[in-house]
């Protein structure tokens, strides 16, 4: 194991040793999308993030258990427990079933991960599917009296709960200041308090989404599923539970109310949370216009995009800012992003071009793998790793142009390099090469031309060596003599 990794506890806001509950083991939850409209930023954020925590946990040899929910009953359009459920809302206005909708979402949502390269997790559980473990959720909280039914729902009794225990740990709000600010709210009066929130929503007549219960037909309070869900398949106690930062308050402020008034105990070891993304300096927002979907950037197709972006582009800029930072969307950075990934990837691909020789002593490719690791550990600072790649980029081209020699083992240090940090663990895919599986054959063809190219050149056959030279030229490629042979690339 590659030293300590260190992760941001948003609960104890300080970077702590990652130790699991058990050893060898680790149990990751990760809050999911509701799916009732296109993905966007939004949800390729923390995918990502989290992502790149379940890699890295895997590289360090963990057995890690993957659960990322799918929220499909129970959101609110308003997230004070009233309103109408999210999806039924769709589903009504497009004339379709409640799971028609899921399901027509839940599969863009795949398609658009696995465009950006994000790994299945290993339990995508559905809201609706643990309607039982939920209603069983609710009975333990009331028994334990920190809940009480009104009118067919039943509600968490804040402010009871935070005479025992403090409401607000996670996002260091002062319940006495919610009690003030949150009394306008419509649409609860059946609550004792505006800060309760609903565990158990009686169903009007004409909500289509209902389970019978003790209290009523009904449907599950939006922050129920996730303690419900993580407890079924990570226990009671797990190591990380991670979401947006838009998240913090209410919903995982919320989850830890529940598991906490249901087991006496917190459920979660490590909070771990993305930060946000603005486009051109503004927040995301429908009202703004400015609300770009996964398949827009993949396409180009939105009056904000001067061109398409493609997936891998889309990742690589996500993880050239820490995860905890704000990451601005803008044209001019996502060219700047494309640009140096490619650069990257042209990189890679040079490598086997380069002709060993005795290795330069200025040059460690040992310190620079150290770095990355550093990088991850701390808290996955990613582009710190990107930068060294960019560096390790550096090396390649500066022996390419014969200004500094390096032997077979750094050669193949450089490529396990690249190998690692950008493809396994920053789960960067060559898309070139992935679209076209002929690639790998085109480039040896190409390679071999301009071998033939370089005999003829030494057997002073002019004629030949030219007429190579000026029809790939034609052909769009750019051809450029090194020391030790050629470079090329396809404009
Ligand atoms: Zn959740």
């Amino acid at each position: 194991m590659e030293n300590q990794l260190l992760i941001y506890n948003t609960l104890s806001r300080k970077k702590e040793p990652f130790i699991p509950l058990y050893p060898e083991r680790v149990g990751l939850y990760v809050c999911g999308p509701t799916v009732y409209g296109d993905p966007h930023l939004g949800h390729a954020r923390p995918a990502i993030t989290f992502d790149i925590l379940f890699r890295y946990l895997n590289h360090l040899g963990y057995k890690v258990r993957y659960v990322r929910n799918i929220t499909d009953v129970g959101h609110l359009v308003n997230d004070a427990d009233a309103g109408e459920d999210k999806i039924a809302q769709k589903a009504r206005l497009e004339n379709l079933e409640p799971m028609e909708v899921v399901q027509y979402y839940l599969n863009r949502y795949h398609r658009a991960m696995d465009a950006l390269n994000v790994l299945p997790p290993s339990i995508e559980p559905h809201a609706s599917g643990h309607i039982i473990e939920q209603i069983q959720l609710v009975k333990e909280i009331l028994e334990k009296g920190y809940a009480y039914e009104s009118e067919g729902s039943v509600y968490f009794d804040v402010e009871k709960y935070n005479r025992e225990y403090r409401y607000g740990v996670l996002s260091g709000r002062n319940i006495d200041d919610m009690l003030n600010t949150t009394r306008e709210l419509e649409g609860q009066d059946d609550k004792r308090h505006a800060v309760d929130f609903a565990l158990w929503k009686k169903a009007s007549p004409e909500h289509i989404m209902r389970w019978p219960s003790p209290w009523s037909d009904g449907f599950q309070g939006w922050h129920l599923e996730c303690t419900a869900m993580s407890k079924k398949y990570l226990s009671e106690t797990f190591d990380i539970h991670g979401g947006g930062m838009d998240l913090i308050f209410p919903h995982h402020e919320c989850e830890i109310a529940q598991s906490v008034a249901s087991t006496g105990h917190e459920a979660v070891r490590y909070w771990m949370h993305n930060n946000m993304i603005t486009v051109n300096g503004q927040k995301m927002g429908k009202s703004l216009g400015n609300f770009i979907n996964l398949e827009e950037f993949f396409t180009g197709n939105h009056r904000l995009l001067t061109q398409a972006y493609s997936p891998m582009t889309i990742r690589f800029f996500i993880l050239q800012a820490h995860y905890r930072s704000t990451v601005d969307f803008s044209n001019e950075a996502l060219q700047a992003s494309g640009k140096g990934l490619a650069r990257l990837l042209e990189a890679y691909d040079t490598i086997g071009r380069i002709v060993p020789q005795a290795a330069d002593p200025a040059v460690s490719i040992a310190e620079l793998q150290q770095k990355c690791f550093e990088a991850m550990n701390d808290d996955l600072n990613t582009p710190i790793v990107i930068a060294c790649l960019f560096e390790a980029a550096r090396i390649v081209h500066s022996a390419l142009a014969g200004n500094i020699s390096l032997s077979a083992e750094q050669l193949s240090d450089l490529k396990s390099l690249f190998d690692l940090f950008l493809f396994d663990l920053s789960g960067i895919k060559n898309e070139a090469k992935a679209n076209n599986t002929s690639y790998d054959s085109f480039a040896k063809a190409i390679d071999m031309l301009l071998q033939i190219r370089q005999q003829a050149k030494q057997n002073k056959d002019w004629a030949t060596s030219d007429k190579i030279r000026n029809e790939l030229t034609a052909l769009g490629f750019d051809i450029k003599d090194t020391k030790d042979g050629f470079e090329w690339k396809l404009n």
